[in-house]
């Protein structure tokens, strides 16, 4: 499917029918006043947010540190890094095809179940609720490095300038942001197609126990593997917290790294970078240029070499008739965005 004229994915509002996502959220009037409990995304964070973020920051990175010293003394079994391995894959997967290329920018369609088994997985990534981070992600597309990009290297912090403001801008685009705009793009106005499912919705309230579910695969893993409760706990060590570390700052790094360092060439209005030694673990968001140059492209990494793991999984997902509508970019179309 070429992309110049997408049809609208079956369950999306008015808005979508002939824009993207993104451009439905940049053009739609503020919306309307709503019920409490559906405002609460909204405004300054909660300091129960806040503190909420903080510990999913700061536990993994400790329980990171705990396994490297295990690690060191050989105290890690194969079964623990299989599990983690197996893991990752699952719960990056549900962000880079579900949460990204599937309920962001709709590059492919799918059925109902394979949607929410997507936001099932990716919800075990600790990244938000999906619709939180569907909004969010909108926003950064709608205002990519300029005022009210929730996550910019290069909002916020000019005035510092130097290498202070340098660091200060990336820590802000990595995790600071998780401490002040996380989640407060306005659903209805950035992802009322999620909004208004009532699926999506249930997904999202069930983000908590989620997260939980998340802990508990592992352990039970490890515990089916090895058969003792310290390999339960190794198994939730690896496969839970260690593999949530990894995938956070992996993805966070397409925030940060991807809108600083590495090489550009087509014509955008932003910094977005492509940057090829995060391609494997970012499971090929890191050609994260050319997703900004073509955002509903499933395939990110449009070069042969530009390894995108998450585009051969869409693919066989087509190849299986499980995906179909899938948004590619012609070589035409690529050469006239070219600097
Ligand atoms: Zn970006
Ligand atoms: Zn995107």
């Amino acid at each position: 499917m070429e992309i110049s004229s997408p049809p609208a994915p079956p369950s999306a509002p008015r808005p979508l029918a002939d824009q993207t996502p993104v451009q439905a959220a940049r053009s739609a009037p503020p919306s309307a006043p709503r019920a409490p409990e559906e405002t609460d995304h909204h405004g300054e964070m909660s300091t129960a947010e806040k503190y909420g973020n903080l510990g999913a920051v700061v536990l993994p990175f400790v329980a990171t540190i705990a396994a490297v010293v295990l690690f060191w003394n050989r105290l890690v079994s194969p079964a623990d890094l299989a599990i983690a391995a197996v893991m990752y894959l699952l719960t990056a997967v549900g962000i880079t095809v579900g949460f990204h290329r599937l309920l962001t920018h709709r590059s492919f369609q799918t059925s109902k179940a394979l949607e929410y088994t997507f936001a099932l997985l990716g919800s075990m990534s600790v990244q938000g609720p999906v619709i939180a981070w569907v909004a969010d992600h909108r926003k950064h597309h709608a205002h990519t490095d300029e005022e009210g990009d929730p996550h910019s290297p290069h909002v916020g912090h000019d005035h510092e300038g130097g290498l202070r403001g340098m660091f200060a801008g990336l820590w802000h685009a990595h995790a600071g942001w998780l401490m002040s705009t996380q989640g407060r793009a306005d659903w209805k106005r950035f992802a009322p197609d999620l909004y208004e499912d009532p699926g999506m919705r249930a997904i999202g309230r069930g983000f908590v126990p989620l997260v939980l579910l998340g802990l508990a695969l592992p352990a039970l893993a490890g515990y089916l593997i090895g058969g003792t409760l310290a390999a339960a706990a190794t198994g939730l060590l690896w496969g839970g917290l260690v593999r949530v570390f990894f995938v956070h700052h992996v993805t966070w790094s397409v925030n940060s790294v991807c809108h600083f360092f590495g090489s550009r060439r087509f014509d955008t209005d932003d910094h977005s970078t492509n940057v090829f030694w995060l391609a494997l673990p970012s499971l090929g968001e890191s050609w994260h240029h050319n997703h900004h140059a073509f955002p509903r492209s499933a395939t990110h990494g449009l070069r042969r070499r530009e390894i995108d793991p998450s585009a051969a999984i869409i693919n066989t997902l087509e190849k299986l008739g499980l995906a179909w509508n899938v948004v590619r970019i012609s070589e035409e179309r690529q050469s006239q965005r070219a600097v």
